[in-house]
């Protein structure tokens, strides 16, 4: 078993609830809803759900409700209400565009630096498309900035904010894992209704939910159809692992043969929200209720049924 990694912790008990606003290297994240670490084998993480550029640093290009079609809105509060206190639901205190708890650390487009990376850096096929660790595009063939960023800026915005994300996510699985045995991390996203030119699947009509597991790595298989059914019974069209498999959060904190499983759900913003007016609907009520069964029955079968719970330290 990993330790709970102490200086996670810690800030983790001093983290707020803020929605939106600036963002500061102090309070890189914050946990939404009042459950603590620990108290159930599930985990949720919300990456991309801080709407709000920091003031500091390099100013983008582009006007904010560019950065806004990014933005996982109101995912955090979703799921912390769908939660109702059972399980912690870790929220970043950075825009996505800002940088991407997302993205692997050196996933990063060298024609976005001023100097030279002084290491070696591996950028994938989304950072190929703009979308790496630091956005290049906003939106298809809208530049994020205007000039090239000083390394230093950028290694700051790793250091101050993706490291502290990924640490206080593995300190709450850490805690959950030594509380039950097992955790099921669920790494939480929404989607546009239909992709843009920057997305694999441009154009298309997604589906009301896509459940992934990087095609089999970060879950046990049977978790995910789990999910699959559980979503699909109460009458929404899921997929599983297409368009999206998964990226860098479940892929860096699923570790199904330690008993560290890890699930991306993405949900499709048009249930929630209207698209182009950033504006809450009805349906964030409903669907609430819904993924509130989906987090009670997976809490109470992870406890009791699927998995036998450890036995007390005495
Ligand atoms: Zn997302």
């Amino acid at each position: 078993m990993t330790p709970i990694n102490s200086q996670a912790a810690t800030r983790l008990e001093a983290a707020q609830t803020r929605p939106q606003g600036d963002s500061h290297p102090a309070q890189a994240f914050y946990l939404a809803g009042d459950a603590a670490p620990g108290a159930s084998p599930l985990v949720f993480d919300s990456p991309h759900s801080w709407r709000d550029w920091p003031s500091s640093g390099t100013a983008p290009l582009a006007p904010p409700e560019a950065l806004w079609t990014g933005w996982d809105a109101w995912i955090d509060e979703l799921w912390a209400t769908a939660a109702q206190g059972r399980a912690p639901v870790l929220a970043a205190r950075f825009q996505r565009a800002f940088i991407d708890a997302n993205r692997a650390r050196d996933d990063i487009d060298a024609s976005l630096l001023a100097s030279p990376w002084p290491e070696p850096l591996t950028p994938s096929a989304a950072c190929g498309r703009g979308m790496g660790l630091i956005r290049r595009l906003v939106l298809p063939g809208v530049p994020l900035y205007a000039q090239p960023l000083p390394v230093d800026e950028v290694r700051a915005r790793i250091t101050d904010y993706y490291d502290p994300y990924h640490q206080a996510l593995e300190g709450l699985i850490s805690a959950a894992h030594v509380a039950f045995g097992l955790c099921v991390h669920i790494d939480c996203h929404s989607m546009k209704s239909v992709g843009n030119g920057m997305n694999v699947d441009a154009g298309k009509a997604r589906p009301d939910m896509v459940v992934s597991n990087l095609a089999g790595q970060t879950s046990d298989p049977f978790l995910l159809r789990w999910v699959v059914q559980h979503l699909s019974s109460l009458g929404y069209q899921v997929q599983a692992n297409h368009p999206y498999q998964g990226a860098e959060l479940v892929r860096r904190h699923g570790r199904p043969a330690q008993g560290r499983h890890s699930l991306q759900i993405e949900i499709n913003r048009a249930l929630y929200m209207d698209e182009a007016r950033f504006e809450r609907h009805d349906g964030f009520e409903r669907l609430a209720r819904d993924l509130g069964t989906l987090v009670a029955a997976l809490d109470d079968g992870l406890r009791l049924t699927l998995y036998p719970p450890k036995e007390t330290a005495k």
